[in-house]
């Protein structure tokens, strides 16, 4: 984004937790008292499912919501799935996508992250796009070839008018670092950011290369959180384990609230 005035984005990716509503509720009240004291940050939870519809946000609420993911058809016989259609109707405004747990755990190829962007866009749904390499393919040098390979084919047939302003956010997630305690330096990921604006430049030009917001994801705590922004140029932060632990999120959130 590199715009110093821009705000920054946090996103809190809760995965299959917690196990009530009453505690969700409960990290989601927190999290948006901090919300209120705090201008510079746009603050996202994206909770598992079923709690959406109960979270319903409105324009002027600080804290939006984002699905963790979506069906690439709009309605139809797929049982067990949820529509982008239905997301919008509860009030959700951002979708993770290409998440790399559901490319690991249900097969989810780049074809169908592929048709998954097309929709969340056609539906005005902002999508989180992760990419990121393995362990095998780091130890193989291999994370620039991955980078681009999976943004190229996430963002094949869709057109530079489709991706203006800041209705896709990048993340970049290493798998081996999420959820492993263990994170990159703050040099590589500035390398993959710079390498995935390259990247992004040279399908959709210089104006929308240098706009699109940029996440780090992977075992961010309240300690390593300001180093991804001030080192890595990263806009923002995808948080996974540490976004439900409602003090360590909102040392996140402070952290970078001052910086
Ligand atoms: C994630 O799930 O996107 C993530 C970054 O997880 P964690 O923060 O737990 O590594």
């Amino acid at each position: 984004m590199e715009n110093k005035n821009a705000k920054r984005i946090i996103i809190a990716n809760w995965k299959m937790n917690p196990e009530t509503l009453s505690e969700a509720k409960e990290i989601l009240s927190a999290i948006k008292k901090e919300a209120k004291k705090i201008e510079n940050i746009n603050i996202v939870v994206a909770p598992p499912a079923i709690y959406l519809g109960r979270f319903k946000t409105g324009e002027s609420d600080d804290v939006k919501l984002a699905a963790q993911n979506m069906h690439w058809e709009e309605k139809g016989a797929f049982t067990g799935e949820i529509s982008s259609l239905m997301l919008k109707d509860a009030g959700v405004e951002y979708v993770i996508v290409g998440h790399s747990e559901r490319r690991n755990y249900f097969g989810e190829t780049d074809e169908i992250i592929n048709k998954k962007l097309i929709l969340a866009l056609k539906n005005r749904l902002t999508p989180i796009l992760c990419v990121g390499e393995s362990f095998e393919e780091k130890r193989a040098e291999k994370t620039p070839e991955i980078i681009k390979s999976q943004l190229t084919k996430a963002l094949e047939n869709i057109r530079q008018k489709q991706v203006q302003s800041k209705n896709l956010l990048i993340a970049y997630e290493p798998v081996w670092a999420i959820g492993s305690g263990t994170t990159p330096s703050y040099d590589d990921v500035l390398s993959a950011n710079l390498l995935i604006r390259k990247t992004i430049n040279s399908i959709y030009g210089r104006g929308i290369a240098e706009k699109i917001p940029l996440l780090y994801g992977g075992s961010v705590n309240a300690k390593n959180a300001g180093g991804f922004i001030e080192k890595s140029r990263a806009d923002g932060l995808l948080v996974g384990g540490a976004s439900i632990k409602a003090t360590e999120f909102l040392g996140i959130i402070r952290q970078l609230s001052i910086i």
